[in-house]
């Protein structure tokens, strides 16, 4: 089989299966398939969180040019039942489903806003009980787990190479394993695929015969997650380098083992750490955040981020290396996006999309995913640009559109209203008139009215966003069309 991409490629990872850099070859070209773990939805993703998706939102659309938009498939899960969302939920006294629904949809926001496209697929857990039922069935059938007192184990020394992703030998963990074993443990690494459920907590019928109602564990989630989309074998699994052990150690045993595969996926990423100002992120350091925190609040250098300034921050490291997140980081990355939008409003680039981005960012990408080289030759095309030449101010914007930096989230609010009125007069026309009615409606506090103008322009695409005019204070709305 060839080794290039359809685009004549050729594409170099890091896998951490192997160690070393492969060039990748998918199993099928026209399905090209990756998995990513996804968030525990009962709080607001950190910005060591927001790395991953990012780093993965990049490969995404790499994948996606060299294989063709509808020949890529991405998973990326929701793990909406664990015992820190049942923790939660108690301590805020609300519902597990209202916790897991509004977590959910604020990491939607909040992954939107960094420029993150939706994967293919987002499974959540609680939907795929059943799966992960006949999985760990699969699992005690072939010997590789079994019960007691009502949990479900996998057992590590049923898989001779268990180990094998994170490096470790079964010896190395059990000297290292800090936790106390539960006595139904057969040995010290076993690992749970099921747990009874206490009154009060999720619960579903058990597997094996076991009369007591229980609930997963967290990473047979994954294993059957990703089976279900993706199938028994595929070609990347990514996440953050945390993940490798116990986490993706774990999903790969119990894949493999239940599939009676040699692989799970073919090839493992794992991006770096994520520091703060040069030290591991705390709470106790005070130098704990939240994307919402650096989008909606002042908790950072006393003003709010605009995403794709943080989502530049994310990529000007390569996605192995650690990444220190600063402040100065902050200010420069949006120095560099404002000079960037400066280049292309003056050069009057094309917005149009579906454009193909310069060779030189596909082939930055290709090695390794090398962001900080794709960022060079955005700065190579920058210095063009000031130069006055055209060509290289629309590089740049196809390179920033093929990046993720949306170039009509470049600008202001104003200025996407008059993007899209240039774009179509008589539209324009219409939702000028739209609005006007509708802030007479809301002086007139008739919201239903409001609401319904709104929703009308919702359904044809016109997304509209309400402000104060800085000078008079009055309310306005600006508008402009989504993608
Ligand atoms: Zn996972």
């Amino acid at each position: 089989m060839s080794e290039a991409t359809p685009t004549g490629h050729e594409l170099t990872l890091t896998n951490t299966l192997t160690r070393g850099r492969e060039i990748f070859v998918p199993q099928d070209p026209e399905n090209v398939r990756m998995y990513v773990c996804g968030p525990t939805v009962y709080d607001y993703a950190h910005i060591g969180n927001a790395r991953p998706v990012v780093v993965f939102d990049v490969l995404y659309r790499l994948l996606r040019h060299l294989y063709g938009e509808d020949h890529v498939t991405y998973v990326r899960n929701i793990t909406d039942v664990d015992d820190k969302i049942n923790a939660r939920a108690a301590k805020e006294g609300v519902s597990i489903r209202d916790l897991t629904e509004r977590t959910a949809a604020q990491f939607h926001a909040d992954m939107h806003a960094l420029g993150a496209l939706d994967p293919t697929i987002e499974p959540r857990a609680t939907e795929h009980i059943e799966d992960m039922k006949a999985m760990i069935e699969t699992l005690v059938e072939k010997g590789n787990a079994y019960e007691a007192e009502d949990h479900v184990l996998f057992d590590v020394s049923s898989m001779a190479d268990y180990g094998k992703l994170s490096g470790r030998s079964v010896e190395d963990m059990k000297a290292g394993a800090r936790v106390e074993v539960a006595p139904y443990k057969k040995g010290p690494m076993d690992f749970v695929l099921w747990k009874p459920s206490k009154e009060g907590e999720p619960g579903w019928t058990s597997p094996c015969g076991i009369e007591t109602p229980g609930r997963p564990g967290w990473h047979i989630e994954c294993s059957a997650m990703a089976g279900k989309h993706l199938g028994k074998t595929f070609d990347i699994h990514g996440g953050g380098l945390d993940l490798t052990f116990p986490h993706h150690e774990n999903e790969l045993a119990q894949s493999r083992c239940s599939h009676g595969t040699q692989i799970m996926a073919r090839y493992w990423l794992h991006n770096g750490f994520l520091q703060v100002e040069g030290e591991k992120m705390s709470k106790s350091l005070g130098n704990f955040f939240t994307v919402h925190e650096l989008l909606d609040t002042d908790k950072v250098g006393g003003r709010k981020w605009p995403g794709l300034t943080i989502r530049l921050v994310l990529l000007m490291t390569q996605y192995r290396q650690p990444l220190d997140f600063t402040e100065k980081s902050l200010v420069e990355a949006e120095k560099l996006l404002d000079r960037w939008a400066e280049l292309m409003k003056a050069n009057e680039t094309s917005l149009g999309f579906g454009r193909k981005p310069p060779e030189e960012i596909v082939t930055a990408l290709c090695d390794d995913l090398n962001t900080p080289r794709a960022i060079a030759a955005l700065h190579a095309f920058a210095r063009d640009a000031r130069k006055g030449e055209f060509t290289a101010a629309q590089k740049l914007t196809d390179a920033l559109e093929f990046l993720g930096f949306n170039p009509k989230g470049m600008f202001s609010r104003a200025e996407k209203t008059e993007i899209a009125s240039a774009a179509d007069p008589a539209l324009a026309e219409r939702v000028e008139g739209l609005i006007a009615q509708r802030l007479a409606a809301r002086a007139a506090k008739d919201w239903a009215e409001a609401d319904r103008i709104r929703d009308e322009l919702t359904s044809e695409g016109i997304l509209l966003k309400d402000y104060k005019d800085k000078q008079t204070g009055e309310p306005k709305t600006s508008w402009e069309v989504s993608r």
